[in-house]
């Protein structure tokens, strides 16, 4: 039955996630009597966020926290401050965490949480009073047991510091387990800056691997040059890859023969964005999508791989570092052009694999080495790729496919063997 409280556009996020779990259906057996469960969030909490600005007015802002399935554990998943957030968005960013999470087999449900705002609007003080308010507001919900907060778009470690102190003024005791992301001098992890782009490279490797592409003179571009998309292509680079394109907000650069990746590093370091750099052509930013490329990383926003432009990309490889960056028709087109999709569900779970490691030794006040971290995260990744790939090649169906059929198998099984209550 369709949920009352929610639009469900044919393109939106949540529609989009709807229809991902109807193609798994057919091979959860008996464990397909229980899939309603997914198709609704457990919890939905909105919540009034009325702050004193520095020009003395009140504003109010709208916040969320959704937890979509709490079957195998806490919730878990980021918090996102934008100004087109929506309860649906938040609703599907939710779900993706529950099937990330499974698809990895880390002991967690999915969550997620947002506000609707822009943070470049706020002074800094404005900004620690909205994120003061929203995590006291949504404080019935989460806590180190039931649910753990992280970054996700425009929220950093200095904005999960905030959470982290308010929470524990509230408690009346330090929780650093509350939130993960956090600075390393609160509990934060070693590793966790670079470890989605990590994962995202570390899968990308496995799966060129078994579709004989050689990452040593591969062609990669990369749409979104931040977080993700930087350190995947580092690794790239630091592999023998090529990186011939780069977009990110400010413009497009292009260049057949390796972009400088330390260049570009230091212009985005100088100047917020890669626009000024010199060492490529300056090309239109739909023109991105027409480069050849080996692998194509897109690694910024949601629904880019349109119908559209599925149809033209020429690669061997989408590797998706963003969260639902392809629309459900160009993941069919796509599929029907011969060209592999890395779904996002395992190809950028490396942030949260490590948030887990920061969440574990916050508890036992025992941190690793970055080493040791990797290693762990390398393990985690190569063992919850293989599992995927090999379902794959069982049912003959799409990763994206096969990762859901992992990861629901998994959320069903908990769901079945705990049974109803009352
Ligand atoms: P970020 O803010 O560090 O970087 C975002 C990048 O996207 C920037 O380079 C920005 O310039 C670029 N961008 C913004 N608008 C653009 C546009 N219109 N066209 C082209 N590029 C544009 O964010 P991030 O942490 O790297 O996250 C990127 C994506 O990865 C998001 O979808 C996020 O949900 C997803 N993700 C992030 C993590 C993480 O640990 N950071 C984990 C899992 C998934």
């Amino acid at each position: 039955m369709n949920l009352s409280f929610v639009n469900q556009a044919p393109d939106s996020p949540w529609a989009t996630y709807l229809s991902q779990v109807d193609r798994v259906l057919p091979y959860l057996g008996s464990l397909a009597r229980w899939s309603e469960t997914l198709k609704r969030p457990k919890r939905a909490l909105i919540v009034d966020i009325p702050i004193e600005l520095d020009n003395g007015t009140v504003s109010h802002f709208e916040g969320y926290r959704v937890q979509h399935n709490l079957s195998r554990g806490p919730g878990k998943g980021g918090v996102r401050f934008h100004p087109d957030v929506t309860l649906e968005e938040v609703m599907a960013l939710s779900a993706w965490m529950t099937v990330k999470c499974a698809a990895v087999n880390l002991p967690y449900g999915g969550a997620k949480g947002g506000v609707r705002v822009e943070p470049k609007s706020l002074s800094l003080k404005e900004l620690e009073k909205l994120t003061r308010r929203y995590t006291s507001e949504i404080g019935l919900i989460i806590g180190p047991h039931s649910d753990i907060p992280a970054p996700d778009v425009n929220t950093n470690p200095q904005i999960m510091a905030w959470m982290m102190d308010t929470y524990s003024m509230n408690v009346g005791a330090t929780a650093t387990g509350v939130v993960t992301g956090k600075p390393i001098e609160l509990g934060g992890s070693l590793g966790r800056v670079k470890a989605t782009g990590r994962g995202v490279f570390v899968v990308g490797r496995e799966t060129a691997r078994r579709m004989n592409v050689s990452i040593d003179g591969a062609r990669v571009a990369v749409q979104g040059f931040g977080n993700v998309g930087s350190s995947a292509a580092e690794l790239f680079v630091g592999s023998g890859a090529k990186l011939v394109a780069v977009q990110d907000h400010s413009g497009t650069v292009h260049n057949p023969n390796g972009l400088d990746l330390a260049g570009l590093l230091a212009e985005v370091a100088a100047h917020g964005g890669i626009g000024g750099f010199k060492g490529g052509d300056v090309i239109g930013n739909e023109d991105f999508w027409d480069v050849e490329t080996d692998i194509l990383i897109p690694a910024a926003l949601e629904s880019v791989i349109t119908r559209e432009r599925a149809r033209r990309i020429k690669t061997k490889m989408v590797l998706e570092g963003a969260n639902g960056p392809t629309t459900p028709d160009g993941d069919l087109i796509l599929g029907e052009r011969g060209i592999m999709v890395v779904p996002d569900v395992i190809a950028n779970a490396g942030g949260v694999t490590v948030s887990y490691f920061e969440w574990v030794q916050d508890f036992s006040s025992f941190f690793w080495s970055e080493d040791e971290i990797n290693v762990r995260l390398d393990k985690i990744m190569v063992d919850a790729f293989k599992r995927i790939w090999e379902i794959g090649e069982q049912h003959g169906i799409p990763l994206r496919t096969a990762a859901f059929v992992v990861a629901c198998t998994r959320v069903l099984q908990a769901r079945e063997k705990r049974g109803l209550y009352p």
